[in-house]
């Protein structure tokens, strides 16, 4: 398939240009985004700028435009998320709604639900959280245990979840609970809308490794659902969920988007640190940029399937696969490059980047965990691309 952009894609990336040289809050094209030592500053700074970005229409360009995209199409997408790239702009606070909620509603919502949600995704008005996992429920998701109990006009939820993302700042939360306990485990799950605001709903943030916390416990007591806010059939949340999954694992313009701007900013400090000169530094310098090359082209075979109308399939494992694995390769290569000042953090004297290397390089050790772990990722490759069979017969 040949992905050279058409006329009017390159008219499309002209505009986005232009309109970032006018918008980006800082120098456009220099140093990376400002750093908080706050999370919730960062994500008040954050909403502000996808704001920004949605009034332009930048947001949610493959959306429909009756809830704020341009209708266009998965290429689109793709040149807008290079030029997002290309300009440092910071990636998108409210990414969990508009890559995984959105697209789930806008194939399994109903009309009511579409109206009332979708339009506030796109400019960050409303934060939304995936409630999947729970403490006996990660890989094995389907064992979710929390329960939805029938009362009038909807549901009362009672159980845990946990990892949850940006929960502390979400609005809204896509629930996983079980609606028919007698039912086989994959058949008596539901898809729930919570209201991150209903008085039973407890956010408890857990302290990560990079010292922040983004992700959280969350306790659900007695929630009250309303029945409109389920999405999709009664007992048929396992099949929406896959919706969500295979947005989560099938391709990966952000990531591109975060390593090209990180590959960046490795070579200007390899560049001033003297690690270009550095002849064990300079051959794992050359495989980074040449693996970074490798992720855009397997983003590219998927984005191939998309434009041809295909789902990105269990292939989305390999690209998951390929990508966690590069970036925890990459984060060692700048670590590298660091030299002595690797184990130092912000604000110490002599850190190139003030800690933005050590962070990150922390930080991506969840990569090769989260939206499903490596060994499941092969255990997906090796049953359903490769064909080999579950269990070793005998
Ligand atoms: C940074 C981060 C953010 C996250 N955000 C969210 C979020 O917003 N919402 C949400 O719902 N979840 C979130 N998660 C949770 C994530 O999806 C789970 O951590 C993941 O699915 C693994 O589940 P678990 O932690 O329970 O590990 P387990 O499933 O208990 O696995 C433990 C270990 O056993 C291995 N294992 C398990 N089963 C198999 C098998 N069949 N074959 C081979 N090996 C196996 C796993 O690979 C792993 O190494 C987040 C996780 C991280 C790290």
């Amino acid at each position: 398939m040949d992905l050279s952009p058409t006329p009017e894609q390159e008219e499309l990336r002209a505009e986005l240009r232009g309109w970032l040289r006018q918008n980006l809050p800082w120098e456009y094209g220099t140093g990376l985004p400002p750093r908080f030592d706050d999370l919730g500053e960062e994500v008040a700074f954050l909403r502000d700028w996808q704001s920004r970005l949605a009034s332009g229409r930048w947001v949610g360009v493959a959306w429909p435009q009756e809830y704020g995209g341009r209708g266009r199409g998965p290429a689109e997408h793709y040149l807008v998320q290079e030029e997002l790239a290309r300009a440092r702009a910071p990636e998108l606070v409210g990414r969990i709604a508009v890559n995984l909620a959105g697209p789930t509603l806008l194939a399994h919502g109903t009309p009511e639900q579409k109206q009332r949600w979708l339009p506030r995704i796109l400019p960050a008005a409303d934060l939304w959280c995936q409630l999947f996992s729970e403490p006996g429920a990660g890989s094995d998701l389907a064992s979710v245990a929390t329960r939805a109990e029938p009362v009038p006009g909807g549901w009362r939820v009672t159980g845990q979840k946990v990892w949850t993302s940006y929960a502390q700042f979400s609005d809204w939360g896509m629930c996983l609970a079980r609606t028919d306990p007698a039912a086989p485990k994959h058949k008596g799950i539901s898809y729930l809308v919570v209201d991150m605001h209903a008085p039973g709903v407890e956010v408890r943030p857990l302290v990560q490794i990079t010292g922040e916390a983004e992700f959280n416990e969350v306790f659900l007591t007695d929630v009250f659902v309303p029945r409109e806010q389920l999405v999709g059939q009664e007992n048929d949340g396992w099949r929406v969920s896959s919706a969500t999954l295979s947005h989560e694992r099938g391709t990966n313009p952000r990531q591109l988007v975060i390593h090209a701007q990180l590959l960046d900013e490795l070579l200007r400090t390899a560049a001033a640190s003297g690690a270009y000169d550095d002849p064990r530094l300079r051959p794992r310098l050359a495989q980074a940029f040449v693996e970074l090359r490798l992720f855009q082209l397997h983003n590219w075979r998927t984005l191939s399937r998309l434009e041809k109308g295909m789902e990105p399939g269990p292939e989305g494992s390999l690209l998951k696969l390929y990508w966690s694995e590069m970036s925890q390769r990459f984060h060692d290569v700048a670590m590298a490059a660091l030299g002595p000042a690797a184990p130092l953090w912000r604000r110490a004297a002599g850190n190139p980047g003030d800690g933005l290397w050590q962070r990150s390089w922390l930080y991506y050790h969840a990569a090769s965990i989260f939206a499903g772990t490596n060994e499941i990722q092969r255990n997906i490759v090796a049953e359903r691309v490769l064909g080999l069979p579950r269990e070793r017969a005998g």
